[in-house]
């Protein structure tokens, strides 16, 4: 198996479209049956214009990223579908956040003054979600300091309230539980109070939020969630669940063997540090047959990748080279040959799509 000339070189990663937008598809449904709109999220794939083509085909109206850098390359792709900044927005940027982004999701007064001023400027209406943090202590106003941001939001005349809403399990790893959803909806009702009309977005969080959905236990009035993960991998990560019925190897590496040889399995020589500052430990396992692979910590995080082949395990990697024990392969791998990863980790889908060396393509 020489690598075809037509195909882009190695390391590349294949995207399966038509898994893709059965995904996508399928938690459209679950969604809707449990009530809940869904932005899709693509910043795993730093909203790869063939990844958020087929989540538009696929049903998704709205589409979130945390960069404007990936805001910019939905908004030239001209699918007619709102934005959403998914992280703060940096004052500084202002103009640009409401030139790329239809809504974004706020907690700093100053911040929405910038965007006030910079919606003006532009002539446009500025939608935003006001944060709440509940428990994670990422981003958000405590829930007691709500209604002062809506008490701003609310004299400023470019910024359209749409909503509230909240993100977990990501700095502090919370599970996302009833109790964190009925203080969101409680922020939905200071907030109300304050502007005088419900504002019609409550944005309960992230794949996070899957399981609390699926089993019935979300709270009634939590209506949208912004997804990402549950949509490209097929994971939830708080407990590292497969979503029923989902695709979970929509992303192919592939990568060149650049060596094989036997080997032996302990180092020769005392144990320093590696080349990123760990000390490694070793399994005498006699001499085995190991190969390289020509990818790295630089393109990919490698506990994120499953080797397709039997008999394949990933036992280290550096910037540029990943080692593979082959031993137990039932063809020993040649020089030239290309071997394939499914791509089953966030982190790693990630860095490959940040990757410039990493070359992406897709199909179906
Ligand atoms: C990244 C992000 C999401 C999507 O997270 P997934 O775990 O990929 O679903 C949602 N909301 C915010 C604020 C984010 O930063």
């Amino acid at each position: 198996m020489i690598a075809d000339r037509q195909k882009p070189h190695c390391p590349r990663v294949t995207i399966d479209l038509t898994k893709l937008k059965a995904n996508a598809t399928r938690i459209i449904r679950a969604c809707r049956r449990h009530g809940i709109e869904v932005t899709g999220v693509a910043k795993g794939v730093a909203s790869h214009p063939a990844v958020v083509s087929a989540l538009v085909e696929a049903g998704i109206a709205s589409l979130g990223d945390s960069r404007l850098a990936n805001l910019k390359r939905i908004r030239t792709l001209d699918l007619g579908v709102e934005t959403v900044l998914l992280r703060l927005p940096q004052p500084s940027m202002a103009a640009a956040v409401v030139e790329l982004a239809d809504v974004s999701l706020n907690s700093e007064a100053v911040t929405l003054q910038a965007l006030d001023r910079a919606a003006a400027a532009a002539g446009k209406v500025h939608g935003v979600i006001l944060m709440v943090d509940v428990g994670d202590l990422r981003e958000g106003a405590m829930p007691g300091d709500v209604a002062e941001l809506a008490r701003v939001a609310e004299q400023l005349p470019r910024i359209m309230v749409r909503g509230v809403g909240t993100n977990l399990a990501c700095y502090g790893g919370v599970k996302p539980d009833r109790t964190h959803m009925t203080l969101l909806l409680e922020a939905r009702d200071r907030v109300a109070d304050v502007l005088g009309y419900e504002p019609s977005l409550v944005s309960g969080g992230n794949s996070a939020n899957w399981l609390l959905m699926e089993s019935g236990r979300m709270p009634v009035g939590i209506n949208h969630l912004r997804l990402g993960e549950a949509i490209l991998l097929g994971t939830e990560a708080t407990e590292g669940r497969l979503i029923s019925g989902m695709a979970v190897d929509i992303f192919r590496l592939d990568a060149e063997v650049i060596e094989v040889k036997i080997k032996p399995t302990v180092p020769q020589g005392e144990i320093g540090k590696d080349s990123f500052g760990d000390t490694p430990t070793f399994a005498d396992r006699g001499e085995r047959l190991r190969a390289i692979v020509a990818v790295g910590r630089q393109d990919v995080v490698p506990t994120g990748l499953v080797p397709t082949l039997p008999g394949v395990e990933i036992i280290g990697a550096s910037s540029d080279h990943m080692i593979l024990d082959v031993h137990a392969a039932k063809k020993a791998p040649q020089v030239g040959e290309i071997l394939s990863f499914t791509v089953t980790g966030y982190s790693a889908l990630l860095a490959l799509f940040t990757s410039t060396y990493a070359a992406k393509t897709s199909h179906g």
